[in-house]
């Protein structure tokens, strides 16, 4: 009898043991990085119309139509002058994006809409479904009654349930087999809308090429044929005569693994093009810069002429102002350095902040601008300093990489000494005493090994998410 209740007691405690020590793992795991999303609500959306006492404009929409042109999977180097020769000669820019993991749909999509990054706890509460986003490009742009069409794959559909004017879904995302049937679709949409011409933003999705990637490989020979169909629809874009001011944005959501597949972090998954069309680009195509992908969401808000979505913490993209005009580019960078600034403070604290390196570039940076302003104002634009201009433009840029950086890697913080307690604690084996009495004993050899797989799965967050998130949530 006694020796029953011993063992019941021991069995009692090691279940304790393993309970909290999961628990303490899980909360070293996924931090709650959504305690600060509360406080985020509180940091002002909108534009800032003052700089140092003199009175601001934001800028109007820079381009009359916005078509994002997303081929799903496309990788860094699937266009070239032979795959996509209209695509390829004519953008004014060829630039490269850096995407992060997971390198699957639905939270790319996040990223290009809203500038934020998925943590890891956001991508464990979405397996199996998808969220509806609350802030994003699509909301600000409905919010002023501006008309956005959308076409391709259903994810779009189900993080924006109500925010687009008119909408075509493709319902057969999931048919990995169908190679054609849904992107003749979209491209059916693209050329009513191409007539309609009545829309601010168009965005199409195209999935055939990573079905193909799924079901055949990255070599097949009808990636080539895909990326060749891809182009005609670019070109439909490029020679449309309804067209005479406009920005097209040719990417890929992630990119595509040798194999095939994606949702890891090689660099066939997370570097993909960005590849911009527009009417009047005076300088030709030079080099291949490398941006973020969470910098498109800021940039084509102060395009579009939107407020930056609040979580959005990447940067602006220098190659995608050029059709601004000075005061209305410093305006641009000055709007997300302010924006970013006000996200550190939430972050970070006030004090800290103040302290801060970047602190000092943002005040260098708005006493430059200021000087750049007030000869624009008196009407004598011809003296504008280049010095003035460039320096303000440096410290802005260096100043917002560097709270975007400090940001991101906030959001995929871990806890290493919970986890480290977590895993003791499921590994701690109870000892029975003399007496009867339970002791706790040392962690097993098995918690190191353990620690070493956390400590491996923690390093790249993609071993135990890249299968079950590709199954469930996006082809
Ligand atoms: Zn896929």
């Amino acid at each position: 009898m006694e020796h029953h209740k011993s063992r019941m007691g021991y069995t009692l405690c090691m279940l304790t043991l393993f309970m909290c020590g999961a628990v303490l793992f899980l909360i070293g795991f996924f931090p709650a990085s959504y305690s600060a999303s509360e406080e985020e609500k509180s940091i002002p959306n909108d534009r800032p119309t003052t700089l140092h006492g003199i009175k601001l404009e934001p800028p109007p929409p820079s381009y009359d139509s916005f078509i994002l042109f997303l081929v799903d999977a496309l990788r860094e180097d699937f266009p070239s002058a032979t795959s996509m020769p209209v695509a390829f000669a004519r953008a004014c820019e060829k630039l490269t994006l850096h995407v992060d993991i997971p390198t699957v749909t639905m939270p790319r999509l996040k990223s290009i809409t809203t500038g934020t990054l998925s943590n890891f706890i956001d991508i464990a509460l979405n397996v199996g479904h998808t969220e509806q986003l609350e802030d994003s490009l699509l909301h600000r742009l409905k919010q002023r009654n501006r008309v956005v069409s959308f076409a391709g794959d259903h994810t779009w559909a189900n993080l924006f349930p109500s925010e687009f004017t008119r909408r075509a879904e493709n319902n057969d995302s999931f048919f990995v087999n169908d190679f054609y049937e849904g992107d003749r679709n979209v491209t059916k949409v693209l050329e009513s809308e191409l007539e309609m011409n009545d829309w601010s933003l168009l965005i199409l999705h195209y999935l055939g090429l990573d079905h193909i990637g799924h079901v055949e490989g990255n070599e097949s020979p009808k990636v080539q044929h895909k990326l060749k169909e891809m182009d005609e629809s670019v070109q439909k874009i490029l020679d449309h005569r309804n067209f005479p001011n406009y920005l097209v944005l040719l990417t890929g959501d992630h990119g595509m693994a040798d194999g095939g597949g994606h949702g890891g972090n090689t660099p066939a998954e997370t570097l993909v093009p960005l590849y911009l069309y527009s009417k009047n680009c005076s300088k030709p195509s030079s080099g291949s810069k490398r941006y973020n992908q969470i910098d498109l969401a800021p940039t084509l808000a102060v395009l579009l002429s939107v407020e930056i979505p609040s979580l959005s913490i990447g940067c602006l993209i220098p190659e995608m102002l050029q059709s601004l005009s000075l005061e209305h580019e410093m305006y641009a960078y000055f709007y997300n350095a302010h924006h970013l600034l006000n996200k550190a403070r939430v972050k970070f604290g006030h004090e800290k902040v103040r302290r801060s390196d970047y602190y000092t570039w943002y005040q260098n940076a708005t006493l430059l601008h200021r000087q750049l302003l007030l000869p624009l104002r008196d009407g004598d634009g011809s003296g504008t300093s280049q010095v003035l201009y460039q320096n303000a433009k440096l410290n802005y840029i260096r100043l917002s990489r560097e709270i975007s950086g400090l940001l991101s890697e906030s959001l995929v913080k871990f806890d290493y000494g919970f986890i480290v307690l977590g895993l003791s604690l499921t590994t701690a084996r109870p000892v029975l005493g003399h007496n009867g009495s339970v002791k706790i004993g040392q962690p097993q050899g098995g918690a190191i090994a353990g620690l070493y797989g956390y400590g491996c799965c923690a390093q790249c967050g993609q071993p135990y998410i890249r299968y079950n998130l590709h199954k469930l949530n996006a082809l």
